[in-house]
Formats: structure tokens, sequence, C-alpha cells
């Protein structure tokens, strides 16, 4: 049984699908106005392994991860380069494909982009306000803070603690300094859409409302992130779409640590990252690293925990990338007479599995996987049962770790299984997406066949 730690709750718990073999996952994804970092990478080699392990337990992870393509930052930069802002953040869309193709990330279902679903987004501001939830000021539309009792609550704070935390100065608009703004009037950086209340933009917080709800209807298994996304992003985007639709929004939060560099956390904001494009590419230390000991490397803790990324770090990860591959080598022979290790090999290699039930403990999976690779190398010969263990072992850690067992070898991944008859799969109608039960409803955009 699978548990994760529900950012909700702050609980373990045991993870079930609504659905039986379908979840319906939410990932937030990058503004594209630069080059992915590793920091980056960590947060989708961490939801890679969770839909990777969901996936070989049998379900069809129907996965959406947005691009966020309407941005102060990608305006700047788009004005500083005499650029198209659509122009350069398609440019940077590319080269994320390119970062986790090499990565071995499994793509996702749907990748919407929000200058896609603006419509998607005034429609939920529309009826937020219809309904009492949100009022407009002078082209700028807030959820009403009074209206949401009850509704997803990811800070699990005090209301002076969340005040405490506000750095930026309070748009006197706002009826409550914790109302927030669910579109925001006015052309203040170059990029615009007409809406009933005038020109403007929807806010960070509805675009992910929107996509998600447009892809997964009202009602997520998983929704995950970075834990810098808790609050504000994620506890208002639950806001925004409990308070449209009525019904729960996501039934597990997911929020994985930072990756360090020099003990302080990797940003672009502060300059201290390095970019996947200059790891795949050779322009670190002059090295090209593999993929495989990267994500060895990203995966060597919890997820919830913090990696520190170093040349030493990276280099370990490398010499045990070659164990295990070495290990791999040896089991492509056949087994031979039952030897010393081949008890200890049957015993340790069901801990792999029992450690990504317990809350994805990679670190502990990656230990158990490491173990047995040595005990392999060590073993003078090994008997059946435990070549098969051992092989059965490497070969589901490749699938879910994603670690190419032959070296310069392709990223494995396990079979993806077909959806549930009657799953909506796709963009769907406006009617479908925030009224509950729509699986299985009329009008479906496309129907999977049992
Ligand atoms: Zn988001």
């Amino acid at each position: 049984m699978l548990r994760l730690t529900n950012t909700r709750t702050g609980r373990k718990e045991t993870f079930h699908p609504a659905v039986p073999g379908l979840v319906r996952m939410y990932v937030c994804g990058p503004t594209v106005y630069d080059d992915c970092h590793i920091g980056h990478g960590r947060s989708f080699v961490v939801f890679d392994v969770l839909k990777r392990y969901l996936t070989l337990l049998g379900n069809h992870v129907c996965h959406v991860q947005n691009f966020t393509d309407i941005d102060e930052r990608i305006a700047d930069k788009a004005r500083e380069l005499g650029e198209d802002p659509f122009a350069l953040s398609t440019r940077y869309i590319t080269s994320y494909h390119t970062d986790m193709d090499w990565l071995g990330v499994v793509r996702a279902s749907f990748y919407p982009r929000t200058s896609e679903h603006i419509d998607d987004c005034v429609e939920l501001a529309q009826r937020l306000t219809t309904s009492g939830h949100s009022y407009a000021v002078d082209g700028d539309v807030f959820l009403a803070r009074s209206a949401t009792t009850g509704l997803t609550d990811l800070t699990r704070q005090s209301l002076e603690q969340v005040l405490c935390g506000t750095a930026q100065p309070i748009n006197p608009h706002k009826r409550d300094p914790l109302d927030f703004a669910i579109w925001k009037g006015g052309a203040d950086w170059g990029v615009s859409w007409s809406s009933p209340w005038g020109r403007g933009h929807p806010g960070w917080h509805t675009e992910c409302a929107a996509m998600a709800c447009a892809y997964l209807g009202p009602s997520l298994d998983l929704h995950g992130g970075g834990m810098d996304l808790i609050y504000p992003h994620h506890d208002s985007e639950g806001k925004i779409a409990e308070a449209a639709s009525g019904v729960p929004f996501s039934s597990c939060w997911l929020h994985n640590g930072f990756v360090t560099m020099d003990s302080v956390k990797m940003s672009k904001s502060r300059g201290n990252f390095v970019s996947l494009r200059e790891l795949r590419s050779g322009g670190w230390h002059d090295q090209v690293v593999d993929p495989s000991a990267l994500r060895l490397l990203l995966l060597s803790t919890t997820y919830r925990s913090t990696v520190a990324f170093t040349a030493v770090g990276l280099a370990l990860a490398t010499r045990q990338l070659d164990r295990v591959r070495a290990a791999w080598q040896r089991l492509a022979a056949p087994a031979g007479i039952t030897g010393p290790q081949d008890g200890v090999i049957c015993a340790l290699t069901p801990g792999f599995l029992t450690a990504l039930d317990a809350d994805l403990d990679s670190g502990q999976a990656i230990r158990v996987l490491l173990e047995v690779s040595s005990l392999v190398l060590e073993a003078p010969t090994l008997g059946p049962a435990a070549h098969e263990a051992a092989r059965g072992l490497l070969q589901e850690a490749g699938q879910i770790l994603g670690l190419a067992l032959a070296a310069g070898g392709a990223i494995p991944a396990p079979p993806v299984p077909p959806p549930p008859a009657g799953t909506l799969l796709g963009r769907r109608p406006l009617a479908q997406r925030l009224a509950p039960d729509t699986d299985g409803a009329q009008g479906k955009p496309q129907v999977a066949q049992p």
C-alpha cells in the first residue's frame, strides 16, 4: 500500500485514486523564460518516479503539466531581446522538452499553456463573481477570503502567522488583506486580454485551477509541485477550484524539497544554479553528465528533503551507477549453483518496493538497490532464486527510478496500462469541467474503449 505525505493534512495517508486504475495528476510546470536548472529537474524527476511507480502498480496516470507562458519576466526578457514574448516562451518550451527527454522524464499526457486558456480563466472568474465568492474593483477581481471558509487550506496556520509572512504592500482595493486577485486589470507588462472587467490577464493561481479542471475535471487524485508553491499558489488555486465547483479539488497534495548548491537553495533569482543544458552539453566542469547518475543523486534522499548538488555527490552517484550496471551485466549470465549470498539477496529485494510504499522513500530504495548490486558482484555463484530476485529488482529499479542499466542505453519506463473504460481524456467541454462525477458523462471529448 502506497502511503504519501499529504500537505493538506500533514499526515502520511494511504493513496487511493477515486476511480480504480486511473490517477488524475496535475503538476505545476515552469514559467518559460529561461533554461531549466537542476532544482526544476529535481521536481520533475520526483513526480516522474511517482508516476512510474503508480504505472507499475497498474494505474493509467493522466498527467497534466502546464507551461506558464504569461508572466512579467517573459515580457521583460522579450522586450530586452526585441523578441515576440510568445516566440520566446515557445523557444524555452522546446528547450524544456529537450532537457527532460535527456533526463528520462516520461512526457505528460497534456501540456496546456496558459495563453491557450484565457477564456477558461475568465469563465472561472465570472462564475465566482456570480456566486458571490469574488468581487470586482477597477478592473481587478478578488476572491474574498470570507467566502472560502472550509475550502483548501494548505497553510495550516493562523491568520496572524500568514499575515506575518506578507512582505508585499497590500492592494488598497482589497476588502481584506488576504483576499487575492483572480483577474488583474490593466496591461501593466504589455500583454493583455479583454474581459468583462476590461483588459487584463488572469492571476497565476486562477491559471492553474482553470487548466487542471479543463483536463482533469473538478477533482484530482494528486496535485504536486515544489514546496515553495504551497502558499500562496497552491493554497489559492485549491480555494478557487473548490469555490467554483463545490467539490474537493485534490485528495492529495505533494510537495518536493529543494536542491541546494553551496548550502543555499538553487534559484535563478540568487544566480546560484547549474542549468540542465550545461550538464547535458558538457558545459559544466567540461564533462558530459550521465542523466541516470544525475537522477540517482536527485533521488538519494526522500522527496521532501533537501538534496545538495555537488561535484563530489555527482561523482559518487556515477560510481554507484557503475556498480549497478556491472551487477546487471553479471546477471545477463545464467544462474549457477546456490551460493553463500543467496539467502541475503532474497531477503533484501522486497525492501525496494517497501521503501517506495513508505512515502516514496527513494533514498532507502536506492540503498537496497546498491546493497543487492554489491552482493551480486561479490558472490562467487548465484542460485536460480537469488539470480531471479536480483534481476527482477534491478529491472524494476531501472523502470521506476528511471536508470539506464547499460551505459549509453535508453532510460526504460514501465508499460502504460490503458485507462479504465469511460475515462475522459483531453480538454473537456465547459459543462464538464466543474461538475462532479463527469467521468462517464455525456458528450465526452474522447472515450477510452474497454
Ligand atoms: Zn501552478
